[in-house]
């Protein structure tokens, strides 16, 4: 997987020097991201497309603090 810098430091996969370090994670645009179901099929997800890199956000978030 390619290296993926972000600063959302209370995210549980994130790394001090702001480095992700989940094996994969998923980015959808803001209006539909996250319709999906635990068990999805990942790679059969429908496109979304974003007007800008503001209308998009990684799904695999998850908070460090629960
Ligand atoms: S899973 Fe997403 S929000 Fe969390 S550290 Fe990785 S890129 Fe950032």
């Amino acid at each position: 997987m390619p290296e993926v810098a972000c600063t959302v430091s209370n995210c549980k996969y994130y790394k001090q020097g702001n480095f992700c370090t989940a094996d994969q994670i998923i980015v959808q645009n803001d209006a539909q991201g996250g319709g999906f179901g635990p068990n999805a099929q990942l790679s059969n997800l429908a496109a979304t497309p974003a007007n800008s890199n503001d209308d998009t956000c990684c799904q695999t978030f998850k908070n460090a603090n629960g």
